[in-house]
């Protein structure tokens, strides 16, 4: 009898360790990588799924395990990966730009020399929706209004001061300016609790989705006096939003005119360069199927993924590019 305990417990006591020396191997073989996005109604989030779905797809082949983070946008996601809190961000090709040469929100840090490009993604354009009832036909029109210019911390926030400068108001005196995420928006119009609402993002989002299929009936607002926003900025390209992606937008145009950036998918000099190197192959490999994965992807070339980044290409995505003749 004893010996039999005796020996049970000594083979408990083997499948024990024997089981907790496996999980520490695959624990070490399994790098746990974070990607950063924005508001689950924006393009980032799902753009975020999309490359963790095609690198999780190679799970064993090389140890990376993906995955996502909704947050707060493009200037967080910087931010987080620059300090070592997140591995992978989502970033307006603007807010790059801004962080590299310490302008804007990087004002006082000055330039982020280890933020990295890896590529481009969707382009994105900067537009204002407002409520049909609260009269507004343009951003003069904003003159004591409700208005969400977005929460620190995103990519859009700046775009929609910049804006509304260009046309002569100030965000601080000539209207009530919300600092609210973008997920919230929407609801708030249909809730009339704000008039309109500033926001970047790639197309069709379930954002615009939302907040022109209620029962208040929303319009986009054409973005003037983008000339002087493009001798101003050297990071603003002319754009146009297709309305055939709202249906429910109370506009009679097929596109309103605007300004935009490009989605980009940045990390930090401090990554390894084999984590960096396995994302950026996987998606350029599986290029036709991440292609699929949005329908804001649709105008998507290999070589257009290349363009639109000021900070340095990190190592890990050079080696790639060279190795596949895109660089
Ligand atoms: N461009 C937005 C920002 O950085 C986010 C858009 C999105 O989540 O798709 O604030």
């Amino acid at each position: 009898m004893k010996k039999a305990i005796v020996l049970t417990t000594a083979l408990l006591f083997g499948l024990v360790l024997f089981i907790g020396s496996t999980t520490t191997q695959a624990q070490a073989k399994t790098t746990f990588v974070t990607i950063g996005t924005g508001g689950i109604t924006g393009v980032y989030y799902p753009t975020g799924g999309a490359i963790a779905k095609i690198v999780n797809k190679k799970r064993k082949e090389y140890g990376i395990r993906c995955t996502v983070e909704s947050t707060g946008g493009s200037v967080f996601n910087i931010n987080a990966v620059l300090a070592g809190d997140l591995d992978f961000g989502i970033a307006q090709s603007d807010r790059q730009y801004q962080a590299v040469k310490g302008i804007a929100d990087w004002k006082d840090k000055g330039p982020q020399k280890d933020l990295r490009a890896v590529f481009s993604i969707h382009a994105e354009t900067v537009d204002l929706i407002a409520a049909v009832d609260a009269n507004i036909n343009s951003i003069a029109d904003l003159k004591g209004k409700r208005v969400n210019i977005g929460n620190i911390g995103s990519g859009y926030r700046q775009n929609a001061i910049d804006a509304l400068e260009a046309n002569g108001l100030n965000w601080k005196t000539d209207f009530h300016a919300e600092s609210l995420k973008a997920a919230e928006a929407p609801g708030l119009i249909q809730d009339n609790r704000i008039d309109a609402a500033f926001y970047t993002v790639g197309h069709p989002s379930g954002y615009y989705k939302e907040a022109t299929s209620g029962t208040r009936k929303v319009k986009f607002i054409p973005i003037l006096n983008i000339d002087g926003l493009l001798a101003k900025y050297p990071y603003y390209a002319r754009a146009a939003t297709l309305m055939k992606n709202y249906p429910g937008a109370a506009n009679t145009e097929e596109s309103i005119p605007t300004f935009g950036v490009k989605a980009t998918f940045v990390t930090s000099a401090k990554v390894p360069d084999k984590i960096v190197y396995a994302i950026t192959k996987e998606v350029f490999d599986n290029f036709e199927a991440f292609k699929k994965l949005h329908p804001a992807y649709a105008g998507l070339t290999k070589k257009s993924m290349l363009t639109g980044l000021s900070a340095p290409f990190h190592p890990g995505a050079m080696k790639y590019y060279k190795e596949v003749g895109l660089k």
